[in-house]
């Protein structure tokens, strides 16, 4: 039996990165063409005007990135 690691125990920092296994990471912001424009995730059953702004994870070695909601 294979143990698995336990997410739960886990930062989002010291899990590795699903594609290559990585743990360089860099935190940033998502944001669009201007500075002041966030990306959102935005849930099918939401209305315009909700939402819930997005960052991001990069990957160093394999430049996979991964997308949180914050806190
Ligand atoms: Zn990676």
């Amino acid at each position: 039996m294979n143990k698995q690691p336990n997410q739960e125990n886990r930062s989002l920092q010291e899990t590795p990165c699903p594609i290559c296994g990585s743990q360089n990471f860099v935190w940033g912001r998502t944001v669009g063409e201007s500075v002041s424009q966030w990306v959102y995730f935005r849930a099918d059953e939401a209305g315009w005007g909700e939402g819930e702004r997005l960052r991001a994870c990069k990957c160093i070695d394999c430049k996979n990135i991964q997308l949180f909601t914050y806190d």
